[in-house]
């Protein structure tokens, strides 16, 4: 969306920076054990009872070198396969873990202009060392799954400015702040764009995760055929609902 165009002037105040993350992907083999202990759900996981703002602000303010120096200090982990019924057909003995922990953006900057996985020693070495503080993290909680450790692969800011074409980082492109969250943002990162024939979906004009990305769809669809489709998919359940409960059918 262009910075002259009648909906990013009215965005700007709400598009803030989100918070950045380096991420580690582990590979696990299960080698005869059974590893179902691992969270289908996604855990947050904090190292001190300290205020969290001032951890974050704090943590943030460190250079790299002297985050290395220091406990990983807000991280969370989720087993992807452990969630994927199909996963265990698919790679037999296998399971996978995704851990990240809170990052700056700066720290890995000064490698983002290299071409990608041609980064260096220095960046390969770095991006090690800090992903492996987040594994000792995890083998501390799970430490039966220090032997089934089968690959690692480490994900900085800069590949995710890379891969997933971000500036500054972050995983989800606005943070949802409570300022993000408001009713006048809500009012104005719509659907449509003001420009004839573009219109915007995604997480970008609700929240980001799949589920609400989803709905995101089902409200530009509504923008763009001045119907509310939301309304009438909830209208289309109950009725079904309502014709297996008097008819015993649902169709
Ligand atoms: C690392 C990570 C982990 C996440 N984990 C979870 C999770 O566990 N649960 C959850 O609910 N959400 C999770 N999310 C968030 C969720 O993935 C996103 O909120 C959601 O995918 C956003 O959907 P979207 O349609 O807005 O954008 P995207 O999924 O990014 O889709 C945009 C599409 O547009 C394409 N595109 C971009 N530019 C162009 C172009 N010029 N021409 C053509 N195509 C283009 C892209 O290739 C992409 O396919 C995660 C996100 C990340 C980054």
């Amino acid at each position: 969306m262009g910075e002259s165009s009648k909906w990013y002037k009215d965005a700007k105040p709400f598009l803030n920076t989100p918070a950045v993350i380096f991420q580690l992907f582990i590979g696990l083999d299960k080698k005869g054990k059974e590893l179902d202990d691992l969270p289908w759900h996604l855990v947050r996981a904090f190292s001190s009872n300290r205020d969290v703002g001032k951890v974050y602000k704090e943590y943030l303010s460190l250079s790299l070198e002297e985050a290395l120096d220091t406990d990983i200090q807000l991280y969370g982990y989720t087993s992807p396969s452990i969630k994927d019924p199909t996963y265990e057909e698919r790679h037999p003995g296998k399971a996978t873990l995704e851990a990240f922990a809170l990052a700056n953006n700066d720290w890995f900057k000064s490698w983002q202009h290299l071409p990608v996985k041609k980064r260096g020693d220095d960046y390969d070495g770095l991006k090690k060392a800090f992903g492996q503080k987040i594994l000792e993290k995890i083998l501390d909680i799970y430490p039966h799954l220090k032997d089934h450790v089968d690959c690692l692969v480490y994900g900085t800011s800069a590949a995710a400015n890379f891969y997933l074409n971000r500036n500054a980082g972050g995983g989800a492109k606005l943070e949802n702040t409570r300022a993000r969250m408001c009713l006048e943002a809500s009012a104005k990162m719509r659907a449509d764009s003001g420009i004839p024939g573009l219109y915007l979906t995604g997480e970008d004009i609700l929240v980001n995760s799949v589920v609400f990305s989803s709905i995101s769809g089902a409200l530009t669809a509504s923008e763009i055929l001045g119907r509310n489709v939301v309304i009438e998919a909830f209208a289309l359940k109950s009725l079904k609902i309502l014709k297996r409960h008097f008819f015993g059918s649902g169709k």
